[in-house]
Formats: structure tokens, sequence, C-alpha cells
């Protein structure tokens, strides 16, 4: 780090009315218009950003001597700033904060030569800590003379003076703690956690937890990527209060720059930008794409084309009247268990280029929005920690088993999955975190298999609310297909044997032949890259693609009509028009042609066919999704509730038999007025007054 270290410098700069005088001259030089505008502003704003790099320019032993031994170097700059000379009657006591420094550390690489050391580190805040007032400096008074004494505080545990500090009394207590001669500090306690574009498969990310003070408290929020800078500590480990030997790394902040930049700027080096064109302008070029999705898994070549659009997304758009329209594309898996669900999810975290993978039952605390809890970590203060898809903002969140996952969750990932942002108001905690993630979702039927004839919000427990905000969903089955079993069963002991040969030791010409099955098109780094470059271009829709899509959504809805089902609702047209401008966006194209919009309107066909269809009719009838039961399973309800309550008033009660045959005659199946009554009994829609006695009753009239 130190390139040329000259001691006498050092000794020099070591010495902090030196080093005092140093950083007035680099004030006065660099950064007086800054110092002009912080004292007009002063006290409502009370610190100074400094750039790194302009102190390297200016004095480089100083610069150096910081990162080396930040507090005498911070406390001088105070100082100088202090001693500033300005034009107008002001003194200003205000935080010097360096930021842009070069050299960011990986948590995980943190080690004991760095304690003590001013240090910058790049990462994901998970949790924060509400802002509460800590005592910086406690005065206390002695109870037997009055005196004040002040022991400055910088730990965890409260300071008490040795010993009275008049002259005469010197006394060793008692105390009182005297608010009136203490001064407080905002504090807030933040972990940061490593992003996941910088973790390699399956690595579990590392914390570091920050102590953040004065004006940098309440300044960020779980959820968003910081750089953060400060002085590395070490705090001693305490088990059931036996002080140890080992010790925990914290983080005095002095900075913290917020990142907002998307996840566009991948570093994209010239020789790669030319490999790219060169790819999009390729023929097949769809084709590659989709290869390069999880080549281990054999067949899905609408699910893999359709997570290709996904990688893509779409445009984010903001209205004129403030209106967020997201770009990010939601996908779900509804499907047989062993059928490459959780792989394919697994491989997409991989590839994209920031993938967050969890699952709907394990998560942490904090689930898949967000959560708010009194715990340990925030020392009784409530503390606010961001889940999956706040940590996947500007990414893919991949929740596996959503079947699973929590009512909390369930109830608040309808704003994350449309506004992208999840809100918590719980006790003193009030915030608004953006999770501007696209969704890749999988879910296990609830009894086993999936069944056709049953609701699929029902089958894998989600509200159909939730449901209709995916732009698309596929069901997979594991329907037994000579052609299709017999790739699957070559394709994955292809997959094996490669692995066997691997490790076998075989020469390299058979293993790389043996691999060939499963190696991506393109390489993950490349199309990577790829992704983030296509995500710079924003494409817009030809007067061809528009009308193709007016054609197929008015043909489908004229389907409709009285009486009818309806076959397809608004948000399939804005899914259209988020996947055709990803699939333009796969050519590197300005432009959504008439091609991209054929394309995905056969994507988006082929899981309406498969998803938006009543069953029992073979109809289309989007409130299979939508509602959770088809318009002729609502009617049925409907007039099966219609003769209960007419039964009722005719003698206080609808017996089975009486219901099943008014039914029939308005053309009811018996089987199926059956099972409507069970289900509606589970529903509690209707009740048995006496138990196993066939007579039915409304709860509600
Ligand atoms: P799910 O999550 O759908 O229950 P998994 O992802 O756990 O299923 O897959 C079970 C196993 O079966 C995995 O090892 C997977 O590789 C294998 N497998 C299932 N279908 C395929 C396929 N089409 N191609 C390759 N491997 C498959
Ligand atoms: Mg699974």
């Amino acid at each position: 780090m130190l390139s040329f270290k000259n001691d006498d410098l050092y000794s020099s700069i070591h010495m902090s009315s030196d080093s005092k005088e140093r950083w007035a001259t680099f004030f006065t030089r660099y950064y007086e218009k800054q110092i002009l505008n912080l004292a007009s502003d002063y006290p409502e704003i009370s610190s100074i950003d400094v750039d790194y790099a302009a102190l390297q320019n200016f004095d480089i032993a100083l610069a150096d001597a910081l990162l080396d031994a930040p507090l005498p170097i911070l406390q001088a700059a105070h100082d100088a700033l202090l001693e500033y000379d300005l034009p107008i009657e002001c003194k200003l006591d205000a935080e010097v904060r360096i930021i842009n420094v070069p050299d960011k550390i990986k948590i995980r690489d943190l080690r004991s030569n760095h304690v003590g050391k001013f240090i910058s580190i790049e990462g994901l805040i998970r949790k924060a800590t509400e802002v509460r007032p800590k005592l910086a400096e406690a005065g206390f008074e002695c109870l037997s003379c009055g005196n004040i004494t002040t022991v400055e505080q910088d730990e965890a545990k409260l300071k008490e003076p040795a010993e009275c500090s008049h002259r005469v009394c010197r006394k060793k207590g008692p105390f009182k703690l005297n608010f009136n001669h203490s001064k407080f500090v905002d504090a807030q306690k933040i972990r940061l956690q490593e992003a996941p574009e910088g973790l390699k498969g399956g690595e579990q990310p590392q914390m570091l937890d920050a102590n953040v003070e004065a004006t940098l408290a309440g300044k960020v929020f779980p959820g968003d990527r910081v750089a953060m800078t400060g002085l590395l500590r070490v705090a001693q480990r305490q088990y059931q209060n036996v002080k140890s030997t080992t010790f925990d790394l914290f983080l005095d902040a002095n900075s913290i720059e917020i990142q907002d930049k998307e996840f566009q700027d991948i570093e994209i080096l010239q020789e790669d930008e030319a490999k790219i064109i060169e790819l999009a302008g390729r023929a097949g070029i769809d084709q590659a794409i989709i290869s390069s999705i999880a080549p281990s898994i054999y067949g899905y070549e609408m699910v893999k084309e359709a997570i290709a659009l996904q990688l893509f997304s779409g445009v984010p758009k903001t209205l004129p009247d403030g209106s967020h329209l997201r770009g990010d594309i939601h996908i779900l898996l509804v499907g047989d268990p062993g059928i490459a669900k959780s792989q394919l999810l697994r491989y997409v975290v991989q590839l994209a280029p920031r993938g967050i993978y969890t699952s709907g039952k394990s998560s942490t605390s904090a689930g898949l929005t967000a959560t708010a809890i009194k715990d340990e970590f925030g020392d009784g203060r409530w503390t606010l920690e961001a889940g999956a898809l706040v940590l996947a903002d500007q990414g893919i969140a991949a929740v596996d088993e959503m079947d699973k996952m929590r009512a909390e969750d369930r109830s608040s990932l309808h704003e994350a999955m449309e506004q992208q942002t999840v809100s918590v108001a719980k006790a003193g905690i009030m915030a608004n975190l953006k999770s501007r993630c696209a969704l890749l979702g999988a879910a296990n039927p609830r009894y086993g298999r999936f069944d056709p004839y049953e609701s699929i919000a029902e089958q894998i427990n989600m509200q159909p609310t939730l449901l209709s905000r995916f732009d698309l969903i596929f069901v997979l089955t594991d329907v037994p297909n000579e052609d299709r079993d017999t790739g699957i069963a070559k394709h994955i002991l292809q997959s094996h044997f490669a692995g066997e040969l691997a490790s076998s030791g075989f020469p390299n010409e058979e293993i790389e032949a043996a691999m060939s099955v499963i190696r991506p098109v393109i390489e993950s780094d490349l199309l990577r890259k790829f992704i983030g470059y296509a995500k710079r271009i924003n494409p817009i829709l030809t007067d061809d693609a528009k009308q193709q899509f007016i054609d197929y959504y008015v043909g489908l809805r004229k389907q409709g009509g009285e009486g009818s089902p309806i076959p397809i609702t608004a948000r399939q047209l804005e899914a259209l028009v988020r996947l055709s401008e990803a699939s333009a966006r796969t050519r590197l194209s300005k432009w959504v042609t008439l091609d991209d919009a054929k394309r995905v309107i056969q994507i988006v066909e082929s899981c309406l066919k498969e998803v938006g269809v009543d069953p029992e009719t073979g109809k289309r009838d989007f409130d299979v999704i939508a509602v959770g039961k088809s318009k002729s399973q609502q009617e049925r309800i409907k007039s099966i509730r219609d003769i209960i309550r007419e039964l009722e008033r005719e003698a206080g009660s609808a017996p089975l038999e009486k219901i099943v045959e008014r039914a029939s005659k308005l053309g009811f199946d018996k089987d199926k007025v059956e099972a409507e009554i069970t289900k509606l009994v589970q529903e509690a829609a209707i009740f048995e007054p006496v138990r196993y006695s066939g007579n039915y009753r409304l709860t509600q009239q």
C-alpha cells in the first residue's frame, strides 16, 4: 500500500502540530470555496467531505499517514478547520469526512494487521438500528462536594470517574450522572454485508458491524449499497460474562458514500465490447443465449428463454405524473418435485450480475422483504433488517419454495413486486426501502403433484392477487414421456460421466469432448458483461410491434364479452411490453420490432394456455389466476349458495340431497356439487349447525 515510505517525512507528520499546518495549507489551497459554503450553512451543516485523491495529490505522506494512524491526523484536520481564518465571525467545529479512498478491502480479507488502520469497505447495508442519542461526554456530579467530573465515553459501557476531579475532594464517589453537564451525540449501529456479485457461487456473505455517529447517523437504510470508510477497531468477545482472548472487528465510520449506480456498470473493457457487439450481431444469438442458461439442465427451452429475457429485463419508466412502471420481469415456476426447479434458480443466481438465492421457508428473521425487531444487535434499540428482495435491489431475487413462505412476507410481497418498495412502520421505525429487483420464484404443489383441475393459488398456497403480479407463470409437470425421459437420462448421465472423467485424471481432450454438452455456448463471464452492456439500451416500440400487441390483446378480449370469462387482462399487455424490450436488448437494438413482439407473444401464449384456461370447459379464463376460481366454478358456487339460501328460508337448513337435486336441475354434476360443498365448508362459507347431519347453512347471508 505504501509505495515509497520516507521515514523522515513520517516522523514529522506524526507530530500533530505539523500535520495541522499541512492540513491548513491543504484547506486554503483546495477547499476554500467549500469551507466558505460550510461557514454560511453552519451549524445546520457541520461536516465537510474531503476527497482522498486531492489529499494524495497535495501531500502523499500526509495521505499515507492518515491510512496508517487515522486518529491524530483526523484530529489535526479538525483542529485546522476550527482555526481556519474566515471572513465572518465563526468557528467551524465540524467533522472532516474522507471520501474516495481508492483501495477497497473485502470484508472477508480483513486481518489483524488492518486493526487501527483507516480502511474503506464496500458492501450492502443489511441492518440498521434506530438513531438514538449516545453519551459522548458524561458529567458526573460528586455527591460529597457537588463538583462535576467529566469523562469521555468511547465504549458501549458507561465509564465512571476514578475519583472526583476537585483538587481537595478527590473522593472515589458516589457520583450522579448530570445530564446538563453531559454531551450527547446521535448514534446508530449498522451491519454491512458483502455484496452478492462479489461472491463466488454458494459462498455465504460475511458481515462487519459499524458504529455511525453524528451527521452520518440516519443517512443510510438497509438495502443501500455503500462504501464505508473509517477506523477498524476490535471489541473483546464475552462468553457468559467471561472475557475471551478473541476479538470482534468493527468499524468506526468516518464517511459513508451511497453508491446508487445501476448494475449496468460492471466493468466492460474495450475488447469485451467488441466481443459483445459481434455476439449480438450473430444470426442465432437468441438460441445461443438460451443454450447458455443452465446447460446442465435438459429441456425447458421456453423457461430458459423467459429467464434469458428476465436477465436482460425491460425498461423501467417514470411517467410524467410521477408514477413508476417497473421494467423487471417476474417469473414463477410451479411444478412437481424433482424436476430441477431449485437447480435452475441456483444457476440463474450465479449468472445474474446481482443475484440472491433464498428459500421461502428458511430465510433469516428479515424474511423476503424486511422486518423491524428489537434484539441484541441493537442493544435494545429497534433494528431494521433487509430481506432478500431488498438486498437484491437492482438484481434478481431467486426465491425457492415460495409455497412455504411466511404470512408476513406474503402480505408485503405485493408492494415489493409492483411498486418495488418495502414499507416498514413499526415502533420508532418508519422506512421505505427499495426493492427494484426481478423475482424468480419456484413453488411446489401442496399435495405433492400438480393437479390441473385444482386452482394454482390453492395448490401453492399463494393468493391470486399475488399470482397475477407475475409476468409469466410456468407449470412444469413430471409426466412420463419416452423421448423426453431418454433425453434427460442421457443428459444427466453425460454430465456425471464428464465429472467422473475429470476426477479420475483422464486426458484433457476426452474430458473436453464429454463436457461439450454441458458447456454454455457463451461463457458466463461474457454473458454477464453482455447483459450489463445491453441494459444500457432503452429500446422503443416500433409501430408494427405496437399494432401486433394491440391486435393480440383486443383479439383475445373479444372472446370475452358478456357471460363469457375474461381471457386476458391489461397486466399481460404490460408483461408483453417488458418482455419485448428485453428481447430487443438481446440484439443491442434500439427498436422493439415486429419479430420481438411475435416472439414474446408466443411465450405469453404458451403460459396462458397452460394456466389461464378453465380445465372444465377448455376455454380461456384469466380468473383462474386472478381470482383463483374459473368463471364456471364461480357460477356454480353462486348457484349452490342461492339454493342453500332458498332451502334455508323454506325449512331452516339445507339438506345435502336437496341441494344436489336442485343443482342437477340447473345442469350441475352431482360430484362437482358435492366437492364444492366440501370446499365451502373448509372455507367456512357454509356450516353444519349439527355436526355430520348433512344439513347446511350459510355462514353469511
Ligand atoms: P426441484 O427443486 O424441482 O424439486 P431439484 O432442482 O432439486 O428439483 O432437482 C432434482 C435433481 O434432478 C437435480 O439433481 C437435477 O439436476 C435433476 N434433474 C431433474 N430434471 C432434470 C433435467 N431436466 N435435466 C437435468 N437434471 C435434472
Ligand atoms: Mg426444490
